[in-house]
């Protein structure tokens, strides 16, 4: 990974960050010194501009990759082979903590051609030892099927909603471990893959312009090593770092890459630091996801749930650490051969397991307080599901 130093050295020799004082004297020693903190964060609609501005010259060495676009549009990003090596390393530390290794054999299903994803994943399925056979999308359910056939895996790696559209109809023997990526992942995804595959889902969490982590056995967040990314959980409104374990956004500086060095970056996900560490004894930090820092959910027909208010009603009925998520549509590149099988989702989970809830009563008191849910799902314009977290 990139040191400290390298990577302000790159930082200051890239034009993204010219309104950036990256000077000496004024350098900071370490991420999240109090001379870190002045400087500004990164958007991603700055970038977006950056890279898409007719004065960006791709860097020296440097290949464009037309990134996944799962949360806004596509974009164009440049990977140096240096970059791509560190990346691939930390997705094979990923592999090892899964349990990857050279017994494995790994069908890894996701767009081949231009999104990163694909790349990376079978480079960090090779580095752990693994046989890896790389898939694209194409052909849908019954491709796969026949991929998976031929392949005889016993590790897979997809996308949720590519393992979700396929897990009713595969037909195989159990796996070893199954691994998912690119989207959020439902707890209802979750539960139907493990079912139907047989195995234990392991989700990873990253951006294109950021690796970050991936879950272990014991599912209390994503672990993640500091050498490759410094999180930040910032206010959102104020910019100021909150206290560890209060929610705020997720903030990354990466030590992945040099062609474009990603410092302070805005990745419009709300989370936070877990404080405890993790009983599977990993000294890693555990960084928990909690969904996007939209508080309006834009649900089909035009109708927006304030998802505060709707968490607000799950706590006062006595719900513990309620979340809600929504997904609408499928991670991108997964879209034109899942969406026969996808059904927009609002997934509403919660953390007690001493208090056992009774799913039609609640179901009514969200009904009763939000009508225009109700309506949407007696029109099965979208799907409810009230859910127990596994961890
Ligand atoms: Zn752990």
């Amino acid at each position: 990974m990139l040191t400290f130093a390298e990577l302000l050295e790159a930082a200051r020799c890239s034009p993204l960050y010219d309104r950036w004082v990256i000077q000496e004297p004024l350098l900071p020693e370490q991420p999240g010194d109090p001379l870190w903190q002045t400087y500004p964060t990164l958007n991603t609609d700055q970038l977006t501009r950056f890279l898409s501005g007719h004065g960006y010259p791709t860097p020296d060495g440097a290949r464009l990759f037309l990134s996944s676009g799962t949360q806004g549009k596509p974009k164009m990003m440049p990977f140096t082979e240096s970059d791509l090596e560190r990346i691939a390393d930390l997705c094979g530390r990923f592999s090892v903590l899964e349990g990857i290794n050279a017994q494995s054999r790994s069908m890894v299903l996701l767009p081949m051609a231009s999104w990163t994803v694909g790349r990376i994943t079978m480079d960090g399925h090779c580095k752990a030892g693994a046989q890896v056979h790389g898939i694209d999308l194409h052909g849908g359910v019954t491709a796969w099927q026949q991929a998976c056939d031929a392949i005889r895996p016993t590790v897979i790696s997809s996308t949720p909603s590519v393992l979700a559209a396929w897990a009713p109809h595969y037909n195989g023997p159990p796996m070893t471990l199954l691994e998912t990526t690119g989207e959020p992942l439902l707890e209802s995804e979750r539960r139907l893959i493990e079912a139907r595959f047989g195995a234990f889902v392991h989700d990873a969490y990253g951006l294109t312009e950021c690796v970050v982590g991936v879950e272990c056995a014991m599912r209390q967040g994503f672990h993640y090593w500091p050498d490759s990314v410094y999180v930040e959980i910032l206010d959102p409104v104020k910019n100021t770092p909150v206290p560890v374990g209060t929610m705020g956004e997720i903030v990354l500086t990466s030590f992945q890459r040099d062609s474009l060095p990603i410092l302070r970056y805005r990745s419009g996900d709300l989370g936070w630091l877990v404080q405890t560490p993790c009983p599977c004894g990993r000294q890693e930090p555990l960084l928990h996801l909690y969904g996007r820092k939209a508080p309006a959910l834009a649900l089909p027909r035009g109708v927006s749930l304030d998802r505060g208010l709707l968490e607000w009603a799950l706590l006062a009925w006595g719900y513990d650490q309620p979340q809600v998520i929504w997904k609408g549509t499928p991670g991108s590149p997964a879209t034109p051969f899942v969406i026969d099988h996808f059904q927009p989702t609002l997934e509403i989970t919660w953390n007690s397991i001493t208090n056992e809830k009774d799913d039609p009563l609640l179901r009514r008191q969200i009904f009763d307080q939000f009508p225009e849910l109700a309506e949407l799902v007696h029109e099965h314009a979208l799907n409810l599901v009230l859910s127990l977290r596994m961890r």
